[in-house]
């Protein structure tokens, strides 16, 4: 029996009537989000992948977890997924998409787009390791504006220069907040150093304020909020 594409009318293997050609155009046979999210530790640096925490290549960790994103129509016996990464900034990664579709009578292509967002968390294993422990929060924040997401990312290098010659230090968490970031570091002494280098190199004002946290050998411990205030023209 000879098969006709109903919409362009190529002769050939069809699927619901339509050509490897044509199908993806007028069905979509797979579904993904337009923005995904991806967690990766900032202690050991393992993905949060669909099936755990991973040590893996980002490339590798953006396929399984778009693999178990994407939504495949039911007739589909098999989905490969090539993927063209496009790394914008330091938390978000661009992915152009091409799924390979089997099905019963043809082989389909569709293409995608996607956004990845990459979260720095604490795995649950390093967590238990450091407790969460922290000494102090440095938190950035700009005047009349949000924090700029090259600011953030010139902060966060400076972080990451700061653990690379002082291993014990580490980041115990991580947010970004009212269009600012907090970072909660282990160490009292690094968190200040952080926020007057930010200060040198940004622009800006310092003000820290301690809260009383507990006593630990006779002593009252600390814990101190590094507030640093960006100008409301980025530098
Ligand atoms: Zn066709
Ligand atoms: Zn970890």
């Amino acid at each position: 029996m000879r098969s006709f594409c109903v919409e362009c009318g190529t002769e050939g293997p069809v699927h619901g009537g339509l050509c490897a050609n044509c199908l993806p155009q007028k069905r979509s046979l797979v579904d993904l989000p337009s923005v995904l999210e991806l967690e990766r530790c900032v202690h050991c640096g393992r993905f949060h992948v669909p099936r755990g925490w991973a040590e893996t290549e980002l490339e590798d960790a953006l396929r399984q977890t778009v693999a178990k994103a994407a939504a495949v129509s039911r007739d589909v016996r098999d989905h490969q997924v090539l993927l063209h990464m496009d790394l914008r900034h330091s938390d978000e990664v661009g992915l152009r998409l091409s799924h390979r579709l089997v099905l019963p009578e043809l082989v389909a292509e569709q293409v995608s787009e996607a956004r990845v967002r990459l979260k720095r968390t604490t795995c649950p294993d390093c967590a238990r390791q450091h407790g969460q422990y922290y000494e102090a929060i440095l938190q950035v924040r700009a005047f009349d504006r949000p924090v700029a997401e090259e600011e953030m990312e010139t902060i966060r290098g400076f972080v990451e220069e700061r653990m690379r010659g002082e291993p014990r230090l580490f980041v115990a968490k991580e947010e970004t907040m009212h269009g600012g970031l907090d970072i909660y570091l282990s160490s009292n002494r690094a968190a200040k150093a952080l926020a007057q280098r930010i200060k040198a190199h940004l622009g800006g004002k310092v003000s820290s304020s301690p809260k009383l946290h507990g006593r630990r050998g006779g002593h009252d411990v600390y814990r101190v909020t590094y507030a640093v205030r960006l100008p409301a023209e980025a530098a």
